[in-house]
């Protein structure tokens, strides 16, 4: 059974699949490393098997034997969710007004495109054992994706009843966001045009 990788932008549905799916449904242990509140490392230097990394340094090695799973959502409400993320955790690294929003954005969109370039390009780079997992495929059509999760990660001891249980909706609203501007998604969209055409990345909702 082999190890798996979850790269995931950051804001795509991650902890959503991790604490409000797989945790719920399976049987057995995950044996998950969130990395950043564990070793901080990738590998994880304790075997566990099923690993996230949001790649910010872009300096994670695409591993030999690893199933690689990739998480992203459109850019633009990605963005948004991790700004509202970082004001809600007070972090110092950045500024919460209009001024502070346009630099992240820029700056985010830089990554997503890095990011994207990396680890949503060429298949054959991870031995063709990878899947794309888009936040709307799990808001839109949650079992048919966690049934290809599963199978993908090999977890066949789960509770597909628990399903049920899960509510999945959008938790951002990009349209209530304090700095929604139309032509900041414009921007978005003409920057990553070609990642979200190739990905067929659902347009944002507003
Ligand atoms: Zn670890």
């Amino acid at each position: 059974m082999k190890r798996v990788m979850i790269e995931t932008y950051p804001r795509s549905g991650h902890h959503f699949l991790i604490h409000k799916i797989l945790y719920p449904i399976c049987n057995n242990p995950l044996n998950y490393c969130e990395c950043y509140d564990h070793c901080n490392t990738v590998p994880c230097p304790d075997n566990r098997r099923i690993q996230k990394s949001h790649d910010f340094l872009l300096k994670d090695p695409i591993l030999e034997n690893f199933k690689y799973l990739i998480q992203y959502r459109h850019p633009y409400e990605s963005i948004v969710s991790f700004f509202k993320l970082m004001e809600t955790e007070n972090n110092v690294n950045y500024q919460y007004d209009r001024k502070g929003w346009n630099d992240f954005l820029n700056n985010k969109i830089d990554y997503w495109l890095a990011f994207m370039d990396k680890w949503a390009g060429s298949q054959s780079l991870f031995n063709n054992d990878v899947m794309h997992v888009q936040y709307s495929q799990l808001i839109n059509d949650l079992e048919e994706t966690v049934t290809k999760i599963t199978h993908f990660i090999e977890i066949d001891d789960y509770d597909k009843s628990k399903l049920q249980e899960i509510n999945p909706r959008k938790l951002t609203n990009t349209r209530n966001f304090e700095y929604f501007k139309l032509r900041d998604i414009w921007k978005v969209d003409r920057r990553c045009k070609e990642a979200i055409k190739r990905l067929q990345i659902e347009k944002v909702t507003i």
